[in-house]
């Protein structure tokens, strides 16, 4: 009965999501399977070039079907999955699942895929990556990397290491989250980052001026390090407006579009093409 009481309404509205009902132990078994059993997926969502409109590229999003049938949030699996360790084969295949679609689909533009820091660690991570582009046929610099600065990421060598191999790969290393942790400003310093993604809390949803010059002064911070400026979370066309004005490279967000599955992003880059 309790399933069918409030919270299970919400999915109606938002199909995208959320099914708080799983501990952590049924996750993990959920996790376990997830692969042969179908549950998992990758949604794209677009990223914008903020004067002109043009596609950027996707950024590649993992979902988990719950034994109920409804999706998981990230949020909840991700940290388990990268507690346990499922987090390895399940960010493997959402690299191979990229693959397979910019190959089937002749996707054009770059495709970002989310690589948590204990993938990076991982023995032979880098290589990894390589023999999937090549046996996809594809060339390294259509794929990005987001590294978190959430997670421990690159202040570990064996994570650095993985980077510089990457990097001369030629796969594009961006930077997630940025403002959330504490290995931000550190990992500019270090990294020869392409893209940095600022967090959506710095986003502010009214113009409040602190919040605006506080984002103002990470973009200004980033520009003259000559990085190029990503904004993720847009959802208004004020918010939109004020990124105009910050000058900022790159958007991302629920107002440019919804992460979708790869047959519903196919039309938009064969119109591109077109
Ligand atoms: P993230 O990498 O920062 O991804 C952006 C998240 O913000 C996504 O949530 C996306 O759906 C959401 N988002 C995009 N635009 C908007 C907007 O306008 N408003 C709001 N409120 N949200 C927006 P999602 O898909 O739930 O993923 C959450 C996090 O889970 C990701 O944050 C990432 O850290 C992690 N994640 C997702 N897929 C993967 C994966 O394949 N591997 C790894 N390691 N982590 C993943
Ligand atoms: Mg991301
Ligand atoms: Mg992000
Ligand atoms: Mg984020």
């Amino acid at each position: 009965i309790s399933k069918f009481t409030g919270r299970s309404r919400v999915t109606v509205y938002d199909p995208q999501i959320v099914d708080a009902d799983h501990s952590n132990e049924s996750l993990a078994g959920l996790l376990a399977h997830a692969i042969e059993r179908q549950c998992i997926s990758v949604v794209y969502q677009p990223i914008v070039q903020l004067g002109t409109g043009e596609v950027l590229g996707y950024e590649a999003l993992m979902r988990l079907k719950g034994s109920n049938g409804r999706l998981v949030k990230p949020d909840v699996f991700i940290p388990v999955a990268e507690q346990n360790g499922a987090i390895v084969e399940l960010g493997a295949w959402v690299f191979e699942q990229a693959c397979a679609d910019v190959a089937r689909y002749k996707l054009t533009g770059i495709v970002a895929v989310n690589i948590s820091a204990v993938q990076l660690k991982a023995p032979g991570f880098a290589l990894r990556v390589a023999e999937m582009l090549a046996r996809h046929g594809l060339a390294p610099r259509q794929f990005a990397l987001e590294l978190s600065e959430r997670g421990d990421i690159l202040g570990q060598s064996q994570a650095a290491q993985a980077v510089e191999q990457l990097r001369s790969l030629g796969v594009q290393i961006w930077l997630d989250d940025f403002g959330t942790g504490y290995a931000g400003i550190d990992c500019l310093r270090r990294f020869d980052l392409d893209i940095v993604k600022i967090d959506r809390s710095f986003l502010p949803e009214r113009q409040c001026a602190q919040d605006v010059r506080m984002l103002e002064g990470m973009i200004q911070l980033l520009r003259s390090l000559g990085r190029t400026v990503l904004v993720e979370g847009v959802e208004t066309e004020e918010q939109k407006a004020l990124l105009e004005e910050l000058d900022v490279d790159l958007i991302q967000g629920f107002l440019i579009g919804r992460p979708q599955p790869v047959g519903e992003i196919v039309g938009i880059e064969n119109s591109e093409v077109a």
